[in-house]
């Protein structure tokens, strides 16, 4: 079996561990951040979560994010657990449909969503200051490692440069414009998988685009009828910026 490691491979496993005890490795803040969850959040709603263990998860909302820190989906959105399906990675796009064979770690993950948990909402959430998109923008800062896995991936974007950022966008700020631009891309990829494009022509699944400004807070919604991110602050109950 070629997975397995033989006498010749050069670093067994064991050599790959952490010196010394591996709960002590553990890093400190995490253990710290799951005690105060285990007060706050879980002993105090233990039922809900022995229901959805039991009975599984059943959230209508599909969120594509990024992997950036600084954008939480559950956090922006108020969802607490079994309520958003989150998928996250670099620059939060989506490959066109490829049934290559090959790994395709989102679209398995949309796959699950659309297929098994039926979910009515599909959400691309773009932010502001993406690493991925500066990365594309600054295309002449070579890969980090051999693989340039970034460089592959964010290739995707390709399309997006030449076809989706609106001019007016783009004068104001390029790195805002493939940003929308991304999300408009990612929108598009998504109707490329036969299982998308047909639950949203019956009506029984919805996309959206929306994007997040990480300093002050802002969320802007794709507006289908204009084209255009839109501050979503004019909807009733949300709160303008001071
Ligand atoms: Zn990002």
């Amino acid at each position: 079996m070629p997975w397995r490691r033989t006498a010749s491979d050069p670093k067994p496993f064991s050599d790959l561990r952490p010196k010394g005890d591996d709960t002590a490795a553990f890093p400190p803040s995490l253990l710290d951040g799951y005690r105060k969850y285990r007060e706050r959040s879980h002993t105090p709603h233990r039922p809900d979560y022995e229901r959805l263990a039991v009975y599984g998860q059943e959230p209508q909302v599909m969120v594509i994010s990024c992997c950036d820190s600084r954008v939480t989906p559950e956090g922006i959105f108020g969802a607490g657990p079994g309520e958003l399906f989150v998928v996250r990675n670099v620059a939060n796009l989506v490959p066109p449909h490829g049934p290559d064979g090959d790994y395709h770690s989102t679209s398995a993950a949309l796959e699950f969503a659309v297929q098994a948990l039926k979910v009515r909402h599909i959400v691309v959430l773009g932010h502001c200051r993406c690493g991925g998109v500066k990365a594309f923008l600054n295309g002449d800062a070579g890969p980090l490692s051999p693989g340039d896995f970034i460089g592959k991936w964010m290739s995707l974007l390709e399309p997006a440069a030449e076809f989706r950022c609106l001019p007016a966008e783009r004068a104001e700020d390029p790195q805002l414009a493939l940003e929308y631009a991304g999300v408009r891309q990612s929108l598009a990829n998504l109707r490329t998988f036969p299982c998308v494009r047909l639950l949203e022509e019956r009506g029984r699944l919805s996309l959206h685009g929306a994007w997040f400004d990480i300093g002050s807070g802002e969320l802007r919604v794709l507006d289908a009828a204009t084209g255009r991110f839109e501050l979503c602050t004019h909807r009733p109950g949300i709160p303008a910026n001071p």
